[in-house]
Order: structure tokens, then sequence, then C-alpha cells
């Protein structure tokens, strides 16, 4: 196989606190395996967060996905933008309620800035619901050499829980 041809690994993070999320986050979880040129190779648990920002909403459920993909990071962008549409997203207000939320949080170790995709996803590091279920199912993962556990103790007043399947 040509180097071009092999698929990049990109962590994407779900969420969402509106309409049955955990049905949402299931429906998602399938959505991105169905993705054009696009495997789902592993998933979190459903965690359940505190919103962040506004706290006169419901509580989030989260997860994260690990993909393999041939889209280019712009391209995969614009299909979790689509799959956001799909699932009746409202933007409302920033950090507001919503039916789905999906962030590309890593994408095969490139970083970069760019007005509509910034890599790695800007707000990891500060985000428990974002950096536990990434954990779970990549043990290994750095970001910015640094191990996952190290940004856990600055996040333990973030209040998340790993719900039952
Ligand atoms: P938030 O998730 O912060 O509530 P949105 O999901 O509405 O906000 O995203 C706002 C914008 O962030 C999107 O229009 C998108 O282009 C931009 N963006 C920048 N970097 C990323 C990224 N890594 N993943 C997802 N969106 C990103
Ligand atoms: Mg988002």
């Amino acid at each position: 196989m040509s180097e071009a041809s092999r698929p990049a690994l990109a962590y994407i993070g779900l969420g969402s606190n509106l309409e049955t999320p955990r049905e949402q986050l299931r429906r998602a979880l399938r959505s991105l395996d169905a993705l054009p040129l696009t495997q789902c190779v592993a998933r979190s648990s459903l965690y359940a967060s505190a919103p962040i920002g506004p706290q006169d909403q419901p509580d989030f459920v989260n997860a994260v996905a690990a993909i393999h993909t041939r889209l280019s990071p712009l391209a995969l962008l614009d299909q979790l933008q689509a799959l956001e549409q799909r699932h009746r997203r409202v933007r409302r207000r920033h950090w507001g309620p919503r039916t789905l939320d999906l962030d590309l949080l890593w994408y095969a170790g490139l970083a970069q800035y760019h007005p509509r995709l910034t890599l790695p996803h800007p707000q990891m590091p500060y985000r428990r619901f974002v950096l536990e279920p990434l954990a779970e199912i990549a043990p290994d993962f750095t970001l910015a050499d640094r191990p996952l556990a190290s940004y856990l103790p600055a996040l333990a007043d973030q209040p998340l829980h790993r719900l039952d399947d």
C-alpha cells in the first residue's frame, strides 16, 4: 500500500444535551462509521457532564470516537458539520444547548491554526469530558508531549461520570 493511501487516525469529541442525548450519540456514532472513506475504530463509554458556560441547561452526554479516514481535515470537518445539521442542530448561542456537537479533536498529529479548523482542538486541555473518554480509548495518547493523566488533576472540579451503556 502506498503512503498516500494510508488512512489517517483522528479523534472526534461528541456531545449532546437535548432530545434524548444518549440516542443522539448512539446515532451519531453509527453515522461516523458511515461517513465516506471513514471507519470508526473505537469508541469510549458514554459520560454525563455538567454544562460549561450557561448553567441553565440540561447536563451533557459526551463520548470520544477514534476513526480511520482518508478525508482531508477540512473535508472531514465539512462532513461533521453536515452530520450536526442532520441531527437538526440549532445554534442559538455560544456554548448553549445542542442536539449534537461534533469536534475534531486531533487529526494525525497535525498542528494548525485556521479560522475554521484549529488542530488539536484548542479547548482539549481544559475539558475533562474530552480527556477522560479519550484516555479510555487511547491510554498512551500524549497532548503537547504530556500524558493525558497529567491534565486531569486540574480538572477534578468538573463533574463527570461514566454512564451504563
Ligand atoms: P463550540 O463547539 O465551541 O460550541 P461550534 O461547534 O459552534 O462551537 O463551533 C464553532 C466553530 O469552530 C465552527 O464553525 C468550526 O469551524 C470552528 N472550529 C475550529 N476548530 C475546530 C475543531 N478542531 N473542531 C470543530 N470545529 C472547529
Ligand atoms: Mg463544536
